[in-house]
């Protein structure tokens, strides 16, 4: 039988994270590969995710910069004030930047960019609008969906009124006093952000404490931190509606009180993307939440059909989507000479929450832990970094092991406290290794660091 020819080896649809990465590498490995982008090139993370984020994590931790200078006897000629308008612009400059290097990155690796919206048309073929008017079809032998995710709102009367985490770094003015609604990543990130510039800022949270899925220490933790750098955290707090009144909002509570803001801010979740992607025609089979169902290969229901990143929905970070970008362009195309495949391995995937101060995290929860291996070890410390000696910041940093009894493995390091996310980086790759607790204990510290407590805690607190 004749093999049919294509126009492409790969057609991506997507040009974040994960589409980037896998249209390039594909290129790379001398595949013919093109790729259709409805929005600015780096998707989520470049345009309104990480990136902008941690821009303005960085300009918000100044505010506590100022104040701590005092005690180390910098005197300012007033008090500091944020221009918005100028760290706005500076950061649009910045991400047209990145936008610019990502387009270089497709065209250095002569994949076809199109400018438009696609959807599939069958197992082979793309269609594509294009932003200049008019549609173009493309064949592929493989087909990869890497759309990403979008904000979920629940359908709370008033939602007219409510901005999502898209919009907050363009906001025309700066909100004064924000309500944020959602307790993960993203609300207790924007919480802290705008705090750290300037907002009052009240968040809102359904359960009995934020940061679901994390260590229940490092949540009671970072929330006390957070509470007391005066982000008001309210929870059991839930939304009964939200009023407009001219400019400002009302958000009304089930329990009867009201909170007056600039701004609210859904950040309760994100869900795939696959508007108009047309995958119910092709029977593309997608979970309850609208995640597209992958195997291990991120090969979907029907044969052709790929998908990785947020549009999978397992882990939504930026290096997870890349990874798999990675995987699956070694299993289409081969691994790089003399290198094995890449599969996917999503135990150990260290993850930090850019609130103020940081998480840092990597392994199991001390919950998890006593449930998968039942006997364990807990090594917690925490303390008044030495920087606050002096800063008159009375913030406190907690470092916490979780080790295997039977075994010493470490299974779990957590850390709440400045640069948490720097420090768990590092040692994310010596769990990776399996480093026991044993090890960790012959390695010399550095001094004076808040990192060397992770190989100086001796004295077990709970088993
Ligand atoms: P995306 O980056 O979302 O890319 C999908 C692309 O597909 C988009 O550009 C979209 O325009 C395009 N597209 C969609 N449909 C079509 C179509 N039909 N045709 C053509 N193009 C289409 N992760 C971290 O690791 N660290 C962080 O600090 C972090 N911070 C975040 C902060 C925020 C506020 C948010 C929202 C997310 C954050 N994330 C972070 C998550 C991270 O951004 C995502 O996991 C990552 O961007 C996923 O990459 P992706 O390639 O799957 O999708
Ligand atoms: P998360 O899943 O982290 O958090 C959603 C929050 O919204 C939870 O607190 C959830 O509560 C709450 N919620 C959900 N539905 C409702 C509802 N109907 N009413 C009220 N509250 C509700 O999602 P995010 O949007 O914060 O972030 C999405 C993903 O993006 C993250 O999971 C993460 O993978 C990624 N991300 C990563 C970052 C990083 O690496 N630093 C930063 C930002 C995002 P409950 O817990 O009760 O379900």
């Amino acid at each position: 039988m004749a093999t049919p020819s294509f126009d492409h080896d790969l057609f991506v649809i997507g040009g974040g994270s994960g589409g980037v990465r896998a249209a390039r590498f594909a290129a790379q490995r001398g595949a013919r590969v093109a790729m259709a982008e409805s929005g600015r090139m780096g998707g989520t993370c470049v345009n309104v995710g990480c990136i902008p984020k941690k821009l303005y994590s960085y300009g918000a931790h100044y505010a506590e910069a100022f104040a701590e200078s005092a005690g180390f006897g910098w005197r300012l000629p007033g008090a500091p004030t944020l221009d918005w308008d100028t760290l706005k612009a500076n950061r649009a400059q910045e991400i047209a930047r990145l936008n610019g290097i990502y387009e270089g990155l497709m065209t250095g690796a002569k994949v076809l960019r199109l400018q438009g919206h696609a959807r599939l048309l069958d197992a082979h073929t793309v269609e594509v609008t294009l932003e200049g008017g008019g549609t173009q079809r493309h064949s592929a032998r493989h087909i990869l969906i890497a759309t990403g995710g979008t904000p979920f709102v629940p359908d709370v009367p008033g939602r007219e009124w409510i901005v999502t985490s898209d919009d907050m770094f363009d906001l025309p003015r700066f909100p004064r006093r924000l309500v944020v609604v959602g307790g993960g990543y993203i609300a207790c990130e924007m919480a802290s952000i705008f705090h750290g510039l300037g907002a009052q800022v009240t968040l809102l949270y359904r359960g009995a404490q934020i940061l679901r899925g994390f260590d229940d220490e490092v949540r009671d933790f970072a929330a006390g931190e957070m509470r007391k750098h005066g982000v008001d955290i309210r929870t059991h707090a839930d939304v009964a509606r939200i009023e407009a009144l001219g400019d400002a909002r009302r958000v009304h509570l089930k329990d009867g009180s009201a909170i007056d803001a600039d701004v609210v801010l859904y950040a309760t979740g994100r869900r795939a993307n696959t508007a108009g992607l047309g995958l119910d025609a092709l029977g593309v089979r997608q979970s309850d939440n609208g995640a597209i169902e992958v195997d291990a290969r991120f090969a979907t229901s029907v044969p052709g059909i790929y998908a990785i990143g947020d549009v999978v929905g397992r882990m939504e970070l930026t290096p997870v989507a890349l990874a798999e970008g990675m995987a699956l362009v070694d299993h289409l195309f081969g691994p790089p000479p003399g290198q094995p495949a890449r599969t996917m391995d999503y135990a150990g995937i260290p993850t930090a929450v850019f609130t103020h101060p940081p998480i840092g995290t990597v392994g199991l929860t001390e919950q998890q832990a006593r449930e998968q291996v039942g006997a364990i070890q807990v090594f917690r410390s925490d303390f008044k970094p030495l920087k606050h000696t002096l800063s008159g910041n009375t913030e406190r940093t907690l470092t916490k092991l979780i080790v295997d009894a039977q075994t010493d493995r470490v299974l779990g390091l957590h850390m709440v406290g400045a640069d948490a996310g720097e420090i768990v980086q590092g040692f994310a790759v010596a769990l990776k290794c399996g480093a026991t607790k044993a090890q960790l204990d012959a390695t010399i510290g550095i001094h004076p660091t808040s990192a060397e407590e992770f190989v100086t805690l001796r004295q077990i607190s709970r088993t």
